[in-house]
C-alpha cells in the first residue's frame, strides 16, 4: 500500500486512506493489523464524520450570519436507521471509501454490518421525523431537530416458542461515532417544588421555586443534505446529574445518596417508552417530555439567537413544530420563560407564543390523545400547571363570548378534562396555542376537523390544514434499492432523487417490454438479496418463485394483522379440508415484521398466533411448500430496507378511519409493490394517484364503518353467515395451531367475535375477494410488472421533500437558505 501524501483531501482515495489510518491509530488506538472489525468501523465512521464536520462548522457560521427564520422540530422520537451509508451517499464518498478500504485490505460490506442502528423511535412517527430532518437538510432549510438521546432505544425483539421476548437495546455499547457531546452547552432543567408570588415594583408576579434539577447535555448529530454540501444539526439531549445537586449531598457526607441522585437524574434519558399509539401516563415520561423541550427552548434562546435579541420578534426567527403531543409542554414553558424570566406581560407573551408553535396530530384513536393528570403535572411542574389554567381560563372566556354560556360546549373544549380524573388534554392545549394544526393525510385532516377536534375547527377554522406525510427517496430508494435506482437513472437521467415528481417519466417506460424485463430482473434480484439476508440473519428460506406478500409495521389491533392471519388460515384450511389442492394455490410467502408494546397483551397473543400458524403451515406436507409464513424478529429500519424492495404485495389493511396516514404504504409503492388496502390514511391518496387498476381496494369506507357502528356491529352475524370465515376461525379454535390446546388463542377469537372495535370480521369477505383478484392479477406477470412500474411513476408525490415544501408554504414560511 502506497503512503498517501500529507495534504491529500478526504475526497480522494489517498486522503481518505490517510485519515482512516490516523483515526484507527490515534482515536481508536490500534494498528491496522491488530484492529477488529468494530475498530475499523469506528475509524471509518470517524473519517466520514471528519469530512462532514468541516461543512457543518461552515454551515453553523453561515446560518449565524444569516439569522434567518428556523424550524425547530420537536420530536420525542427519531427512528434514524443506520447512518454510515446515508452519510457516505450524501457526501458522495461511497466509492472513495470503498476503494480506500480496499487499499487497506478491508471489505466495506463487512464494516457496514457492524453498525447498530439508533432505534430512538417506535415506528412511523419516529421514522417520519428522521425523513423530515433528511429533507430539511437536502432542501437547505435552516432547522434544528431536537429530541432525546435515549441510552436504550426500542427493545430488540426475540421469539421464544413463538412468543415475543424483549431484550434491551444497548445501541451505545460499542461506541457511537456519529455524535459528539457538548457539555459546555448544557442546560439546567428544573422539576418539582412550588410557586410563590412576589411584588415587582407594584406588580404581583409569580415565580417557580423548583425542588430539584438535572443537567441536559446536548449531543450533536450531523445531518447532511444530499449532494448539496449542507449539514444541519440533530441535537439530542442526555440527562446527567447537576454538580450543585451532587455537591450538596456530598457535603452532607452521604456518598450513597449522591450516587443515587446521579442515577435518578440519568434515568430521565435512560429508555424510550416502547408504546406506540397507547401512552401510559407514566411520570418518567412526562419528565422526559419536559426535559427535552425545556432544554431545546433554552438552547435556542440562549445559544442560537444573538445575545441582544428582542424576543418580541421571536416569531420572525423560529417556529417550533410539535411532532404529536409529546412536546406540547413546550407551550407553557415558553410562556414561563417570557413572563417569569424575561418580564413580558401575559398578553404580549401569549401573542408571541401563539405564533411560535404549530402542532401535528398523528392519530384518530381517542386512547392515543395524551392526557396528564393534574395531580402529576402539578407535582412535577407546578408553575406550568398554573400557566395552563390561565391559558384555559382566557380561552374559555373567548368561547363564552362567541357562543354564550353553552356549558356542554365549554366542557367539551376545556383544556382541563374532568373524567375519569382531572387531567390536562395535551392535544387541546396544542390546538389552542398553535398557529396551525395539521393532520398527516387528506382523510385524516378532514376527520380531525369533522370529529376529533370539531369544536375547535368551528372556533378556529383557519388553523386547520393538511400536510400529507412522505418518505425520503434517499434512504428508501437510493440506499434500499440501488438496482432500481440505477434503472431509474438509466431511464430518466440523474436528478430524480431530489425531484421525485420526475418519476412520472417512467409512465412511458411501463409500456416498453424491454424496460419491464429489466424491472422484473431488479425485483428478482431484490428477492434473492432478501433471501440471503433472512437466511443469514434468521435461518429462514425464501423461494425464488413465490409472490412476496408483506405486512411490516407495529403490531396493533387497529392495523389488523389478524385479518392477514385469517386470510392465511383460510388458504391453509382450503387445502386441509380438501376444498382445494395445493396445486390450486398461488405460491405465496407471507412476511410479517412487527413489535408489540411489552404491556399490550392482545398484540403479543397475535404475534404468538402468527408464529404458531407459520410453524404448522410451513411444515404440513399437504401444502407442498406453496404457502410459507415467515416472521423475522426485530423489524427495524435496517430490515425494512431489505424487505420492502423485494415485496410484490403491500398489506395496508387498517380499518378505515383509524390509520392517520401510514408511511410504510408509500415506501412499498415507491419500490414497485402493489397495495392491497382499505380506503384509509394515505392509502386513499396512493390509490387516487396510481389508479384503481393498479391498487387492490377492499373493505368498508369510513362513513360505512360509522354507519355499521351506529347501527350496532354484530361480529357473530359475519361468523355465522360466512362458511370460509367460520371454518378458519374454528380451525384456530380447535387447537390446530396450538398442539390441541384450545385455550391458547381463545382470547383472540372471542375478542374478534364479541369485542372488536376494529371490525375485522366485517371486512373479511371483502378482503378475501381482493386477495382472489391479487392472485388473478399476479398470474399475468407482465401486466403485474407494468402496474408495479406505474406505482413508482405515480408516487413521486410521497417524497418527504414535498411534505417539507408543504410545511413551508402552509405553516412555517421559512424559505431555504442555500
Ligand atoms: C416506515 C416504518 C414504519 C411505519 O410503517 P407503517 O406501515 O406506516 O406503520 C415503522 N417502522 C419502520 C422500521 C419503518 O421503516
Amino acid at each position: 500500500m502506497a503512503l498517501a501524501p500529507v495534504s491529500a483531501p478526504l475526497s480522494t482515495v489517498d486522503g481518505f486512506v490517510k485519515q482512516f489510518l490516523q483515526n484507527l491509530n490515534f482515536d481508536i488506538g490500534v494498528s491496522l493489523s491488530a484492529s477488529s472489525r468494530n475498530d475499523q468501523y469506528l475509524a471509518l465512521a470517524g473519517t466520514v464524520r471528519d469530512y462532514l464536520m468541516a461543512r457543518w462548522l461552515d454551515d453553523q457560521r453561515r446560518q449565524n450570519d444569516l439569522q434567518a427564520k428556523s424550524v425547530c422540530y420537536l420530536s420525542a422520537e427519531y427512528l434514524l436507521g443506520r447512518q454510515l451509508d446515508n452519510n457516505l451517499l450524501a457526501a458522495r464518498l461511497t466509492d472513495i471509501a470503498t476503494d480506500a478500504l480496499a487499499e487497506c485490505g478491508i471489505r466495506i460490506d463487512d464494516l457496514r454490518e457492524m453498525e447498530v442502528e439508533p432505534g430512538l423511535g417506535n415506528g412511523g412517527l419516529g421514522r417520519l421525523a428522521a425523513c423530515f430532518v433528511d429533507s430539511l437538510a437536502t432542501l437547505g432549510v435552516p432547522s434544528i431537530g431536537y429530541g432525546i438521546r435515549y441510552e436504550y432505544g426500542i427493545f430488540r425483539q426475540t421469539f421464544v416458542d413463538g412468543q415475543q421476548v424483549e431484550q434491551p437495546d444497548a445501541w451505545l455499547s460499542l461506541g457511537s461515532p456519529w455524535s459528539f457531546p457538548h457539555p459546555e452547552a448544557a442546560q439546567q432543567i428544573s422539576f418539582g417544588g412550588h410557586t410563590e408570588t412576589y411584588d415587582d415594583r407594584g406588580v404581583t408576579r409569580s415565580r417557580w421555586i423548583p425542588g430539584w434539577n438535572v443537567k441536559a447535555v446536548p449531543y450533536n448529530y450531523m445531518v447532511p443534505g444530499y449532494h448539496n454540501g449542507r449539514v444541519n444539526t440533530l441535537r439530542l439531549w442526555r440527562a446527567v446529574a447537576t454538580d450543585a445537586f451532587d455537591l450538596r449531598i456530598f457535603n452532607s457526607g452521604d456518598y450513597e445518596e449522591a450516587v443515587r441522585a446521579q442515577t435518578f437524574a440519568e434515568n430521565i434519558s435512560k429508555v424510550l417508552y416502547p408504546e406506540d399509539s397507547t401512552p401510559q401516563g407514566k411520570e418518567l415520561r412526562l419528565q422526559q417530555q419536559y426535559f427535552f423541550v425545556a432544554a431545546s427552548i433554552g438552547d435556542f434562546l440562549d445559544n442560537v439567537l444573538p445575545g441582544d435579541f428582542d424576543l418580541t420578534n421571536l416569531p420572525d426567527r423560529v417556529i417550533f413544530q410539535l411532532n404529536d403531543t409529546h412536546p406540547v409542554i413546550a407551550v407553557p414553558e415558553l410562556m414561563r420563560v417570557l413572563v417569569d424570566e424575561r418580564g413580558f406581560e401575559w398578553d404580549a407573551a401569549w401573542a408571541i407564543t401563539q405564533q411560535c408553535f404549530a402542532y401535528t396530530c398523528h392519530t384518530l384513536l381517542p386512547e392515543a390523545l395524551e392526557v396528564w393528570s393534574v395531580d402529576l403535572l402539578g407535582r412535577l411542574l407546578p408553575r406550568h400547571l398554573e400557566i395552563i389554567y390561565r391559558i384555559n381560563d382566557d380561552f374559555l372566556e373567548e368561547v363564552r363570548e362567541r357562543f354564550g354560556d353553552d356549558e356542554l360546549r365549554i366542557r367539551n373544549m376545556s383544556i382541563i378534562g374532568e373524567h375519569p380524573y382531572r387531567s390536562v388534554r395535551m392535544a387541546y392545549l396544542a390546538t389552542v396555542a398553535g398557529a396551525k394544526v395539521n393532520g398527516v393525510a387528506e382523510l385524516h385532516s378532514q376527520l380531525l376537523r369533522d370529529k376529533v377536534l370539531h369544536d375547535f375547527d368551528e372556533f378556529f377554522p383557519e388553523k386547520f390544514t393538511n400536510v400529507t406525510n412522505g418518505v425520503t427517496p434517499r434512504r428508501f430508494i437510493r440506499l434500499a434499492n440501488p438496482t432500481l435506482a440505477e434503472l431509474i437513472t438509466e431511464a430518466l437521467g440523474a436528478g430524480w432523487t431530489v425531484d421525485l415528481d420526475r418519476l412520472r417519466g417512467l409512465e412511458a417506460f411501463a409500456a416498453d417490454p424491454e424496460f419491464r424485463e429489466k424491472f422484473a430482473a431488479v425485483k428478482a434480484g431484490n428477492k434473492r438479496r432478501l433471501a440471503s439476508v433472512l437466511h443469514e440473519r434468521d435461518g429462514l428460506t425464501v423461494s425464488d418463485d413465490h409472490m412476496l406478500d408483506v405486512m411490516v409495521k407495529r403490531l396493533h389491533e387497529y392495523k389488523r394483522q389478524m385479518l392477514k392471519v385469517l386470510h392465511i388460515v383460510t388458504e391453509y384450511d382450503k387445502i386441509v379440508s380438501g376444498r382445494a389442492t395445493a396445486a390450486d394455490i398461488t405460491p405465496r410467502t407471507f412476511i410479517f415484521g412487527a413489535k408489540a408494546a411489552p404491556g399490550y397483551a392482545m398484540a403479543k397473543r397475535i404475534i404468538h398466533l402468527i408464529n404458531a400458524v407459520g410453524e404448522v403451515v410451513n411444515n404440513d406436507p399437504l401444502v407442498e411448500g406453496r404457502l410459507k409464513v415467515l416472521f423475522p424478529p426485530n423489524y427495524n429500519v435496517t430490515l425494512a430496507e431489505r424487505v420492502i424492495p423485494a415485496a410484490d404485495l403491500s398489506e395496508q389493511i387498517s380499518l378505515a378511519g383509524k390509520e392517520a396516514s401510514g408511511t410504510g404504504n408509500m415506501k412499498f409503492a415507491l419500490n414497485g409493490a402493489l397495495t392491497v388496502g382499505t380506503d384509509d390514511g394515505a392509502n386513499v391518496e396512493i390509490r387516487e394517484l396510481v389508479g384503481d387498476d393498479n391498487f387492490f381496494l377492499f373493505g368498508m369506507s369510513e362513513p360505512e364503518v360509522e354507519a355499521l357502528w351506529a347501527k350496532g356491529y354484530k361480529p357473530s352475524d359475519f361468523y355465522q353467515s360466512d362458511d370460509n370465515l367460520r371454518s378458519a376461525m374454528d380451525l384456530i379454535a380447535s387447537g390446530a395451531f396450538s398442539g390441541g390446546d384450545r385455550s391458547v388463542f381463545e382470547p383472540i377469537l372471542s375478542n374478534l367475535l364479541y369485542d372488536d372495535r376494529f371490525m375485522v370480521l366485517a371486512d373479511y369477505s371483502s378482503y378475501i375477494d381482493a386477495q382472489a383478484r391479487v392472485d388473478l392479477a399476479y398470474a399475468d406477470q407482465d401486466a403485474w410488472t407494468r402496474s408495479a412500474i406505474l406505482n413508482i411513476a405515480r408516487c413521486g408525490f410521497f417524497s418527504s421533500d414535498r411534505s417539507i415544501k408543504d410545511y413551508i408554504d402552509r405553516i412555517w414560511h421559512t424559505p431555504p437558505t442555500l
